[in-house]
């Protein structure tokens, strides 16, 4: 779970890259950071979100060029910590390698492995890293066909960019796991992870970075390659669900359309008669819409979230996490004696929903009936989202009726995989943490 963005031909790229990321700010909050190139490269990155780490004019200015990386990073693989920071950035024998990744290696052990029993010293836990190891051990003169090279031979999810030999190297896996979008600014190019980032720097001609494309942006032009393996598309379904900034049009539709339809279905599988229909905010707002829509049930914003704090999964402890949601959600005084249908994008540890229902019965509801508008998550991610393992899932280990209890709701219904598919009205999409359907094994 992160977001990358990739500025190229463009004056004070990095400028545009801070921006880029800050729109991204959602895919990870961990750590932020930007490299940008002019006869040299500049770095700079740290803990934290954009705009405490790139808010002043002083920290731009120390990254001058035209061409830029950026990255935001919520830990999946390798873990939190500084040296994490991405984009990555090493010494090779053709000259400086910048990387920003997205997705996860699925053979990322593996290659850890095989490279330091050969010797190789790593220097960030992150499944990334591997990359500019293997190119630093492959053969060949030209540093875009060694990377190409890797790229056909690593496996997994990437959405990447790259800055190497004065050149920006964009990349999506034949699956195109993750998204990635590019459009034109001014005289040069923007790629980002998400179309909401290319909005708000006010790109042009927007559209999908094919799955396994390759683009190269050297001298003012850009030129596309295919990588060898063949495109068998599995988008990952939930970053429609829940990832994805809502006015963000990926896979070639928005966001925010994809959700209200899966609401309706939500209603249409799983009406239950109540007096309002109530969002988790921010996660179950746009389907709730769709929901209240198709069941005519009035819609109320029966709970406020403070934006002040991140998303619930930061903090590693149950404890903190507990305390979290409470610091994260309050409930408006309108449920005395309400039955009331609460709408949520995913339970993952049970957590989030048995804190809000608890709030909600004790401001006086009558009944509450909880609806999420995906279907059980019985499954980790392989490809870069992280949600824990089977044993911390909650559906990994209880069926709906053991979790309604758990969660103290006195109806518990979810969206059927059919219902959801149905919803998104195309094919090609990875649903493995639903149906334990992995498109690629984890090596
Ligand atoms: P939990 O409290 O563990 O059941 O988490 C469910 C809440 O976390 C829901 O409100 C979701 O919107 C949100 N959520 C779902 N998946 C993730 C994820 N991978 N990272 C962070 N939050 C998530």
């Amino acid at each position: 779970m992160c977001g990358i963005v990739g500025i190229y031909n463009v004056p004070e790229a990095s400028k545009i890259a801070a921006l880029g990321i800050h729109a991204l700010q959602h895919r990870g909050q961990e750590g932020a950071g930007i490299i940008s190139y002019n006869k040299q490269f500049h770095t700079h990155g740290g803990y934290g979100r954009v705009d405490h780490i790139f808010g002043s004019d002083k920290v731009i200015k120390n990254l001058p060029g035209d061409i830029a990386i950026g990255h935001v990073r919520y830990s999946t693989t390798g873990g939190t910590g500084q040296n994490n920071v991405q984009p990555l950035f090493y010494n090779l024998d053709f000259g400086g390698f910048a990387i920003a990744h997205n997705g996860d290696f699925t053979d990322s052990a593996y290659w850890r492995d095989k490279l330091s029993k050969e010797g190789a010293i790593f220097q960030t836990s992150t499944d990334t890293e591997i990359i500019p190891h293997l190119i630093a051990r492959t053969k060949g003169i030209d540093p875009v066909d060694r990377l190409l090279t890797i790229l056909n031979k690593v496996k997994g999810a990437f959405s990447i960019v790259v800055l190497m030999d004065n050149k920006l190297v964009v990349a999506r896996d034949p699956h195109g796991f993750r998204p990635l979008v590019i459009g034109q600014y001014e005289d040069g190019y923007a790629i980002a992870s998400e179309s909401c980032s290319l909005d708000l720097i006010g790109a042009t001609n927007i559209k999908d970075v094919e799955p396994g494309t390759v683009i190269i942006f050297d001298k003012e032009k850009k030129e596309t390659f295919y990588l060898d393996k063949k495109v068998t598309k599995h988008f990952c379904i939930f970053e429609h669900i829940y990832f994805s900034r809502p006015d963000s049009v990926i896979d070639n539709q928005l966001v925010y359309d994809v959700r209200k339809r899966i609401g309706e279905e939500l209603a249409k599988e799983t009406y239950v008669e109540s007096d309002m229909v109530v969002p988790v905010p921010d996660s179950g707002m746009v389907s709730a819409l769709g929901y209240a829509k198709q069941s005519k049930i009035p819609f109320e914003l029966g709970l406020t979230r403070s934006h002040y704090r991140g998303r619930t999964f930061i903090e590693p402890t149950q404890k903190i996490r507990d305390l979290g949601v409470k610091l994260k959600h309050s409930a408006m005084r309108l449920f005395k004696d309400k039955i009331v249908t609460v709408i949520d994008d995913s339970i993952v540890r049970g957590t989030t929903s048995k804190k809000i229902i608890k709030m909600i019965r004790k401001a006086g509801a009558k009944k509450i009936h909880m609806r999420i508008s995906s279907p059980p998550v019985t499954g980790s991610c392989h490809y870069g989202i992280d949600t824990p393992n089977r044993k911390e899932l909650i559906a990994g280990e209880s069926n709906v009726k053991e979790i309604k209890e758990f969660i103290d709701a006195d109806s518990l219904e979810y969206i059927s995989i059919e219902g959801l598919h149905k919803a998104m009205k195309s094919k090609g999409y990875c649903d493995a943490c639903f149906t334990g359907n992995y498109p690629v094994k984890k090596q």
